[in-house]
């Protein structure tokens, strides 16, 4: 060997001594290799710093091994829908993120926690707050941290809303005005779209596209709840499609200053706006305001310019650096509790005609 290469293997080992050895990213188990997943978290967590892909957890294992070798984890680390309790000791394996349709989250989040596990849970948590309920104590007994899929909270402009509603930068803001939707393809029914299947979404678009307008508000009223709602279903115009959940749906979140939110979730057009009024001056995010482009925020000072970010990747980072640092997380499961709460209220004053007093 000659002195040369001798000197650069002692420099190379020298400055491996000094660095500190690189935080240890943490290892994220996907429940569910659907839509969400293949498209959208399995490519972010390429991407992550704080975190990759050590596993999966699907009812198809060749789908399993198809990912272990596309994403380089272990096919050991490839489990079935009846087989999660194994994740237990895997030292692979910080956190399991249930990506399955709705009326699926609480069981599988259940069986998760029981692995020891952190959970994160996509929107909406569950199909009722009852199910909310069981998840958090499920999450509790094991001792495990719940967050739930929000990736807006992660996400520089709606941050800056949510900086603008704690700050009181134009006072808080009274008059709201959302809606979120797209059109359900045609040929979609109950039985081929479990979107539209009562059990498994728990709802129409209210939960699946409405969920983002309720956070909204309540990110645009510092976290809170509203005292009450009133609700009202548009009429089904495509009945074969809508047969076991609503179309679209309109409500008002109102709150204890007065404040009001006019809402809409829709399976019947594409939309995606907000808008908040306060006496001193309103913030906008432009349609689109909920999905994955870079949302525009507008405020009565100007267009707000701040860095585009891959929401997904900005979201599991944030998630696994809340969890490494000790931090509490900010979209926590009671958060995805409140917002079932609401959407409870709603659809119980959509039904009944009242209105009905949320008790989030
Ligand atoms: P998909 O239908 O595309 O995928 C769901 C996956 O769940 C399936 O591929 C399957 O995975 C698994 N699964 C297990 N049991 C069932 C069952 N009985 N019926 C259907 N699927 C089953 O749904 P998405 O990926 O679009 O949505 C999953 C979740 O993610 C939902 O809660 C949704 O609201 C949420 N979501 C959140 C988004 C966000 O921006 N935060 C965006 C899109 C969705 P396998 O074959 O591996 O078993």
């Amino acid at each position: 060997m000659s002195a040369a290469a001798v000197l650069l293997m002692t420099a190379r080992r020298s400055r491996a001594l000094d660095t500190p050895p690189p935080a240890k990213k943490l290892g994220v188990a996907l429940l569910g290799l659907g839509s969400y997943s293949t498209h959208e978290l399995g490519p972010a967590l390429r991407m992550t710093e704080h975190c990759r892909l050590t596993g999966v957890v699907t009812g198809s294992r060749a789908k399993g091994e198809k990912w272990a070798r596309e994403y380089g984890f272990p096919e050991k680390n490839v489990f079935g829908y009846d087989t999660i309790g194994q994740i237990a000791g895997n030292p692979d394996i910080d956190f399991i993120y249930v990506v399955t349709p709705n009326g699926l989250h609480a069981e599988h989040c259940i069986a998760a926690a029981k692995t020891g596990k952190h959970i994160i849970c996509e929107k909406p948590m569950a199909n009722s707050v009852a199910d909310c309920d069981a998840i958090i104590a499920a999450c509790r007994q094991a001792g495990v941290r719940l967050t739930v899929g929000y990736r807006l909270h992660y996400e520089p402009h709606h941050a800056e809303l949510a900086r603008l509603a704690r700050e009181k930068v134009f006072g808080p803001f009274m008059r709201m005005d959302g809606g979120n939707g797209f059109e359900m393809g045609p040929g979609a029914t109950a039985k081929n779209t479990w979107r539209l299947n009562k059990e498994l979404a728990g709802g129409g678009p209210l939960m699946d596209m409405g969920v983002y307008v309720v956070q909204a508000v309540c990110m645009a009223k510092v976290e809170a709840p509203p005292v009450a709602v009133t609700a009202k279903f548009d009429p089904v115009t495509r009945p074969e499609v809508f047969s076991e959940v609503e179309e679209s749906v309109r409500w008002t979140m109102e709150y204890a200053d007065g404040a009001k939110a006019a809402c809409h979730a829709t399976y019947a057009e594409s939309v995606s706006r907000f808008r908040a009024e306060a006496d001193g001056g309103w913030a906008q995010l432009e349609d689109p305001a909920f999905y994955y482009d870079e949302p525009m925020l507008t405020t009565s000072r100007g267009k707000v310019h701040l860095p585009k970010v891959n929401h997904q990747v900005a979201q599991l980072d944030g998630m696994a650096l809340e969890l490494l640092s000790g931090r509490p997380s900010i979209a926590p499961g009671e958060m995805g509790r409140r917002d079932m709460a609401i959407v409870e209220a709603i659809y119980a004053a959509a039904k009944s005609g009242k209105r009905v007093e949320v008790r989030a």
